[in-house]
């Protein structure tokens, strides 16, 4: 036998099962991290029919073919259902097509069904070549060749509904897709006092629906995981009724298509619709989002997941030993992971198991991450009114600090709700810390926060102010004056800084010494003590738009645009967005810039457009250095471009900062408040009064002692020591076309 090689021959990259927005981006760093090891590539066309079926369907893929199609939803190497891969017969043609190509390893992107079936074929792999072999089709030599067929698989579907990955491709564009949609049908529904049944995608998961319902203004939601209880009917109407008795203008009711009762019988939108048509005794009207959320261009994160997953089973498929088991590469917390792919299989069809036996609150908690978390959090936003209460009535302050970040008013929303649901009372601090130094504080009732959740910007206003020791001493007088007996700090760098200062004087100011909780609001991702903050999804959305609008531009001629992003200090805007938008080169405040770099890169370049290229994007992050501007490294591009390309400046500027915001954003700011008002509450009731900062740490939300701040941040950068993303920066590397 012939000496195993210890990297594949040759890699197959397939889509299969239905078609997810950020399939593209896979299959792009699939290409380009096989190229970056000198692996050559076959698309295998139309899924598993191709695979079946060879000839053409088999095709070499080169860097140059996945140039444009990282902004493209769908997939461009097709998808199909195949009945005859699952017959032996189908699947040992498979194989054939296979080694006469020299390939012996497969990223499969799909559904569970597709890893399934690609796992069998993986474990059937030496069994169909020896039949191969018998039947005279392929050689001995051909066989031995091929001991192994490895296999990565990552999961393309919108309806997030794998084990082994807590974001699955295309489940975030989706949302997105449903989020716009509901958004436009607030704005009519609300004009006319109507109420709306919107039918979202999701057969057998509810999480288009519960997220969708978590970031809009939703009334009632209905999933398959949690069958209403049997007066639903009932319930669903008095609670409408009540919705509008408060002013209310308008209701929007989703069902997710696999929607049933506690008997297992569906529900169908229709049922809802006439239903409420009855009681409600006005006009309801139905929407079938259908395959709208399948379409359209991939979200930043989509493109950003999938380019970091498919960069991943390359990695795996040429380091691990080609009889290691079949990996499913898929996302944990923020982290980029292998697992082996039939437990997550199996993992998954369990949960559908447990909801064919009616053990609901098994598949909820099978589904993991934050879903039964988000469900409990959206019954209480969704009331009409707060529970009555028997708790103490504390008094808890939300405040803004930093620039403003998307999905702000989507956490004062949620600080009011679940907050006076607990029968506290809210106090909205306007204007920031200088607001409460001025006694700007505002206290809120339930229905002020209507609507809030989908608007961007910040309704009680934020700004960069950090209080010095008179500030200090004014605030504590508020607070004082006020009875604040705890606050939530939702802001950035400047949000962060102030709260650290009102820590450090608690021990001069009674009133400061209070519990304290910080959430990470700003778009630049710059704040300690975690991984994420809320504001830079949508702000790389709004990046990663423009982008492709500018690439669009130069249909006609050949040019470079140097495209300047936010982010202060922190690259990370930057990093992300370059990776989402296929950035030739991105500039990072972390690294500088060098004339030497600027040097090898427009050589670089230039050597790519004499080979073809028309179109260069080059991100650089707003601080990376303070001489070699955008303005000059433009100039230097142009004139160096010379008969080859010409170079354009574009400076993003504020529209990062603006925008709806996007659905995690919206869905991320109502859970991390709900966390922190659960923090407060555990204090105040125990007598505590610890500061802490909220962050998303290797996957999970934390909370590290406001009293560790001044040590996680760089003494003369506005950073945090640090950065998670930073670890995958040879990822920028790779993925230039
Ligand atoms: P998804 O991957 O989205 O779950 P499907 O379940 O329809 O979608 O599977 C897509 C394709 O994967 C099928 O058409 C079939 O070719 C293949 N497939 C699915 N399950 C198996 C299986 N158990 N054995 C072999 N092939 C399978």
């Amino acid at each position: 036998m012939p000496e195993v090689q210890s990297a594949p021959s040759s890699i197959g990259v397939l889509t299969s099962g239905g078609d997810a927005a950020g399939m593209n981006a896979a299959v792009r760093a699939v290409v380009l991290t096989a190229a970056h090891h000198g692996i050559d590539v076959y698309a295998v066309h139309e899924a598993y029919h191709g695979l079946v079926t060879g000839g053409d369907l088999i095709r070499r893929m080169e860097p140059i073919d996945v140039e444009a199609i990282l902004h493209q939803g769908g997939t461009v190497i097709g998808t199909a259902r195949s009945k005859q891969f699952r017959t032996r017969e189908g699947r040992r043609s498979a194989a054939r097509n296979l080694v006469e190509h020299g390939i012996d390893a497969l990223v499969v992107i799909g559904g569970d069904g597709s890893l399934a079936g690609a796992n069998l074929f993986r474990q059937e792999w030496s069994g169909l070549l020896a039949e191969l072999v018998e039947a005279g089709d392929i050689s001995q030599d051909l066989a031995d060749e091929h001991p192994f067929l490895r296999l990565a698989g990552l999961v393309g579907s919108i309806d997030n509904d794998m084990a082994g990955t807590d974001m699955t491709v295309g489940a975030d564009t989706a949302l997105h897709r449903i989020i716009e949609a509901l958004d436009a049908l607030h704005s009519t529904a609300a004009s006319h006092q109507r109420t709306f049944v919107v039918e979202v995608m999701g057969r057998n998961c509810g999480y288009l629906a519960l997220m969708s319902s978590l970031a809009t203004a939703a009334s009632w939601v209905l999933i398959p995981e949690r069958p209403p209880d049997e007066g639903w009917r009932e319930q669903m109407c008095r609670d409408i009724k009540a919705g509008r008795s408060i002013g209310r203008r308008h209701s929007v009711v989703v069902v997710a298509e696999g929607a049933h009762d506690r008997d297992g019988n569906r529900i169908t939108a229709e049922q809802v619709r006439a239903l409420l048509q009855d009681e409600l005794g006005e006009d309801v009207r139905i929407t079938v989002l259908g395959h709208v959320q399948r379409g359209g261009a991939p979200s930043a994160f989509d493109r950003y997941l999938a380019t970091h997953l498919g960069f991943l089973a390359v990695e795996r498929l040429h380091a691990d030993t080609p009889d290691a088991p079949a990996q499913l590469i898929g996302l944990r917390g923020n982290r980029v992971v292998a697992s082996p792919l039939m437990e997550c299989v199996e993992r998954t069809q369990e949960v559908a198991k447990r909801m064919k036996s009616r053990d609901y609150a098994g598949a909820i908690q099978a589904r993991g991450g934050y879903f039964a978390e988000s469900c409990r959090v959206l019954d209480t936003i969704q009331q009409a009114a707060p529970r009555p209460a028997e708790a103490k009535r504390f008094r808890i302050a939300v405040v803004h600090a930093g620039g403003p970040a998307p999905g702000m008013n989507a956490a004062v929303r949620a600080a009011v709700r679940l907050g006076l649901d607990r029968g506290y009372t809210v106090l909205a601090v306007k204007n920031g810390f200088r607001g409460l130094g001025d006694g700007d504080i505002h206290e809120m009732d339930w229905m002020d926060v209507s609507g809030w959740v989908s608007d961007g910007g910040a309704e009680i206003g934020t700004n960069r102010y950090v209080p010095d020791s008179v500030g200090i001493a004014r605030i504590a007088e508020q607070i004082a004056a006020h009875r604040i007996d705890g606050l939530i700090i939702a802001g950035g760098w400047a949000g962060y800084r102030a709260a650290h200062e009102l820590y450090r004087h608690r021990h001069e100011y009674d009133a400061l010494d209070i519990p304290l909780v910080c959430m990470p609001m700003t778009i630049n991702n710059d704040v300690p003590a975690s991984e994420l903050s809320i504001g830079s999804d949508t702000a790389l959305n709004s990046i990663v738009s423009d982008v492709d609008k500018i690439r669009q531009s130069a249909v006609a001629t050949r040019r470079v645009f140097i495209v300047e992003v936010m982010g202060h200090d922190c690259g990370y805007l930057a990093f992300v967005s370059g990776l989402a938008t296929g950035a030739d080169r991105v500039y990072l405040p972390e690294d500088g810039i060098t004339l030497n770099s600027l040097t090898t890169d427009v050589r670089a370049l230039a050597e790519r457009f004499r080979a073809g290229k028309r179109v260069g994007l080059i991100v650089r992050s707003e601080g990376s250095d303070r001489v070699y501007t955008t303005r000059f490294i433009t100039a230097l591009f142009d004139k160096e471009g010379a008969e080859l390309f010409d170079a354009r400046e574009e400076v993003l500027g504020y529209v990062q900062e603006g925008g709806d915001p996007s659905p995690f954003d919206r869905v991320q700011a109502t859970i991390m408040t709900a966390r922190c008002i659960g923090f407060l509450s555990e204090q105040l009731s125990s007598g505590g009064r610890a500061g802490a900062m909220l962050g998303f740490q290797s996957g999970e939300l934390r909370f590290t002692d406001l009293a560790h701040y001044p040590t996680l941040i760089e003494d003369n950068a506005q950073r945090p020591v640090e950065q998670q993303w930073w670890d995958h920066r040879h990822l920028a590397d790779v993925m230039r076309d």
